[in-house]
Formats: structure tokens, sequence, C-alpha cells
């Protein structure tokens, strides 16, 4: 320690650099923490709460029309946008400004600036000089990955400007049909803006399970979001009355505003990783082992700069694994394995394990049972939106390799459905779980009779 200014220099205090900072701080280390923008990162600042906060706002329009087929009596009702804004900015600050305090609390030492690794135990930190740390972690996150070859994509913004557009565009076209792309459809399409998706892939969600990719399409397309695949944007022209989208295959949108959502980058460029050493992968992400350490032995990195599971709380856990087995001596890696996700679209996906295609990919035969059914909210004020659950079994072992739904509490029932298959649950032993009733989640562990394809059904 005596040649270093100090024990960990972290870049980023995003979701991953944070928790590594808090838990090493907590050591007794010396732990300086570098943030360029706001402290929280991603999923804070311009992630996964904002874009809740938005996902709640717009799931209300429904809830309006559902209470009237409830029997109640609600007048038309209007959204206020800035003030929407304004709330959901107030409650960004006050979770960031927790960050701020669970970092000093713990003892780390906050640093605002850009910070650039001058070699491999050397920062660089904007207009604060140079320090030398004994072991340094790169959080640095990703950022919205833009296309070049698209004229007039600088009329077009991505994730990051749509939590602070001044008003609400009347209609928008959002290109890409990831997690994102379809969230933010949803969240637009939800406060009245007419809503176009732009993908050039056959279907959305790319590697969820296929039957879900296409029930959400269905879903979005009939809860009033056009949905264009095939379909590529050659151009963005600007005009009096607002943008014009021109696709590749001659189609013209008119819109207020253009969205892309068309992937993240591992947020890698400029910060000296070369000058340190650090060996990248061909699309920027810092290569990594299990212990989330760099080909340079004093020089970690965990968080989406990585590129392995891009979510929060694979991100934590990287880097609470990292300080677990630097800084309190218990060598500890995170197994990316059956890690759950979800996808905040109206309705919602959870999805745990194997998707059918990867299952019999790897497994050769699996047994599917799957169920489309309106539930009894929607049936009883004659609501058209369907739910899907489906799960994906090894046909000898009964081993239940993915579970997928598509619901509205989607997200929240699939957390639980992700401990009985980390913890390897066959078929069997998921049957024997008596129902909740009368639920969705009910669907479940209903279900009895393998699923039959169409195709198969009729030569049967
Ligand atoms: P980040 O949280 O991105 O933090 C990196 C930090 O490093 C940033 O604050 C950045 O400003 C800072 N930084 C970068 N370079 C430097 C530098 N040179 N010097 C100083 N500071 C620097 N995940 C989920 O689990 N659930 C969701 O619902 C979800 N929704 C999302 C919605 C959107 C729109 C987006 C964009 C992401 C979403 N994610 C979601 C993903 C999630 O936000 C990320 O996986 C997570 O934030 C990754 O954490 P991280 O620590 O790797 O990086």
């Amino acid at each position: 320690m005596a040649d270093f200014d100090c024990d960990l220099f972290v870049i980023g205090a995003g979701s991953g650099g944070v928790r590594a900072a808090r838990m090493a701080a907590m050591t007794g280390a010396k732990v300086l923490v570098a943030e360029e923008h706001r402290v929280g990162g991603t999923c804070v600042i311009r992630g996964c709460v904002p874009k809740k906060f938005m996902v709640y706002a717009s799931e209300l329009s429904k809830s309006f029309s559902t209470a009237r087929g409830y029997g109640w009596t609600v007048p038309e009702p209007s959204f206020d946008w800035p003030r929407f804004i304004a709330a959901k900015d107030d409650e960004i600050a006050r979770l960031s400004g927790i960050y701020v305090r669970n970092l000093q609390n713990a003892g780390a030492e906050l640093v605002h600036g850009r910070a650039v690794l001058k070699d491999r135990h050397t920062v660089s930190i904007e207009g604060k000089g140079e320090l030398r740390a004994a072991k340094v972690l790169v959080a640095t996150g990703g950022r919205p990955w833009m296309p070049d070859d698209v004229e007039g994509i600088e009329h077009a913004i991505s994730s990051e400007e749509a939590f602070h557009l001044a008003e609400l565009p009347r209609r928008i076209v959002v290109a890409g049909g990831g997690y994102i792309a379809l969230e933010f459809a949803g969240i637009f399409a939800g406060l009245g803006v007419e809503t176009t998706v732009v993908h050039r892939g056959p279907n959305v969600l790319r590697g969820f399970d296929d039957d879900i990719r296409s029930h959400v399409a269905e879903e979005m397309e009939q809860a009033g979001v056009h949905i264009r695949l095939g379909v590529k944007i050659s151009r963005i022209e600007k005009g009096p009355g607002g943008l014009t989208v021109v696709c590749d295959d001659g189609r013209r949108i008119e819109a207020d505003q253009v969205m892309f959502a068309l992937g993240r980058a591992p947020h890698t460029k400029g910060l000296g990783l070369e000058a340190a050493g650090v060996a990248l992968a061909d699309n920027g992400a810092v290569k990594v082992d299990d212990y989330s350490r760099t080909n340079v032995d004093n020089i970690w990195a965990v968080g989406d700069v990585t590129d392995r599971i891009n979510l929060t709380p694979v991100a934590i856990r990287e880097g609470s694994a990292f300080a677990m087995t630097e800084f309190q001596g218990k060598p500890t890696t995170f197994d990316h394995e059956m890690v759950a996700s979800a996808v905040f679209t109206q309705p919602a996906v959870g999805s745990v394990g194997l998707s059918e295609a990867d299952a019999r990919h790897q497994y050769g035969k699996v047994d599917i049972y799957l169920a489309k059914f309106r539930p009894m909210k929607e049936t009883f004020y004659g609501g058209h939106s369907r739910a899907m659950v489906k799960l994906v079994v090894e046909a000898g072992s009964e081993r239940i390799l993915g579970c997928h739904v598509v619901a509205p509490d989607a997200p929240e029932i699939i957390q639980m459905a992700a401990i009985a298959l980390k913890m390897g649950v066959t078929k069997p032993q998921w049957d024997s779980t008596c129902a909740v009733h009368p639920t969705l989640a009910e669907e479940l562990v209903t279900m009895r009779d393998k699923h039959v394809p169409p195709a198969l059904g009729q030569a049967a």
C-alpha cells in the first residue's frame, strides 16, 4: 500500500461498482470511486428504475377502462407528462442521494469526474490529477449503440433522451426489437402515443422462447402498437410537420420522435485499457475469467462492461463476488446459470432457463407444457388480453429446463419459479405443489397434458 494512494480504485458508480466499493470499504480498505455522470449508474438514473416508473404510469391507462368494466364511473382521464417527469426526476434524485450516502457510510470516497487509466496502476481523473491504485475495478457499464448508416440519425433519440422529453410526442417510431425497444413502445402506447415498432428481424425479443416472442408481438399489436417486422429504417427526414421515417421497403411513417434501441455497447472507448494492457473482445467488452479478473492481474471488471448477462442484479452479484474474493478472503464466483429475467412490456414477460429451441438443441428430446388463456380479470369485463405459461421439460429426467410466462405479473411470478428451477426441480415435484386459487399463476402447476404443436396435432 505504501506505493499506492488507495487499495482499490473503482471506475463507475453504477450497480456493480457501488456494490463492490461498499463491500471493499467496509473491510477497512481505502477505496475511491470515480463517477463521470450521476451516482447510481444506468439502472437508477436512466434504466430500470425510471423505466419502471414510466411503465407504472403507462399501465394505469388500461386500469381506467378496466375499472369501468368493474362498475366504476371514471371521468375522462388525462395525463400530464411534465408533471410526471418532474416527479420521476425528484424520485431519481432521492435514490441517487441514497447511493451516495451508502458509499460514504461504508467509508468509500467518491470522486466526481471521468477516470482514465494511464497504465495498470495509474488513474487520471478529469481535472483532479493522477493517483496510483493497488487494484482497479472497471465498472463502466454500457451505452446505447446508434447506427452510422442511417441518414438523418441525428434527428433520432436513444433511451437516454426518452427519459427527458420536454413533451409527450403524438406519434413515435421505435427502431429495434429487443427488450428496451418493446418496453418503451408499450410505455408510449399506454400513454396514448401512436406507436410503431420497426424491426429488421423476423420477430421481436431475439433470444427468448419463440412462443413468448410471438405471443408478446400479438398482444402488443392488439393493444394498439404497430409492429413492422423484416424492415429496416434507411433514413429520417425532418420537415415542418415533424419527422418522416423512410424504410427500406419504401414505406414512409410520420412521427414526432424516432427512438433507436438497437442494442448497447460496452463502455470502454477512451478508458485507457489499451495503455494498461487489458484485453478486449471484438465488441469492446473487457475479457474476464470466472472471478472477473482481466488478463492484467491487478485489474478486474464487472457488469455490462464485460457483456456477460447485462442485468442489474448480475452486475451487483459480480461486484459482490469480486469484493468477497479480493477483500474478505473468501474466493467467490457468481453462477451465471438460471438467471431469471423480465421484460416490462404490457403484458410483461418473465423467463428463466432455456427456451424450447435451446433445450432441444442441448438435450434432444423435451416435453412442452403450454397454456394460453384469458385471465379471469379480463373475462369479467370483456377484455381481450391473453396470458401464456410454458414449461420446457427434459424428457428423460423430467427436470424443468425452462419456465416462461407472459402476463401482467409475470416478473413477480418468475422470481419464485427461478428458485425451484435453480434447485433442479422436476415436473412431478412441481406438480405436487398445490395451486393457489383463484390466481393466474395456478396454471403453472396444473398443466398435465403435453403440448402438441398444431401441425403435428393435425397429422396425428
Ligand atoms: P452502469 O450501471 O451502467 O454504471 C456504470 C457507470 O460508470 C455509469 O454511471 C457511468 O456514468 C460511469 N462511467 C463510465 N465510464 C466512466 C469513466 N471513465 N469515469 C467515471 N465514470 C464512468 N436491468 C435489469 O436488471 N432490469 C431492468 O429492468 C433493466 N432495464 C433497463 C432499461 C434500460 C433503458 C437500460 C439502458 C438498461 C436496463 N437494465 C435493466 C440494465 C441495467 O441498467 C444494467 O445491466 C446495469 O446498470 C449495469 O450496471 P453496471 O454497474 O455494469 O453499469
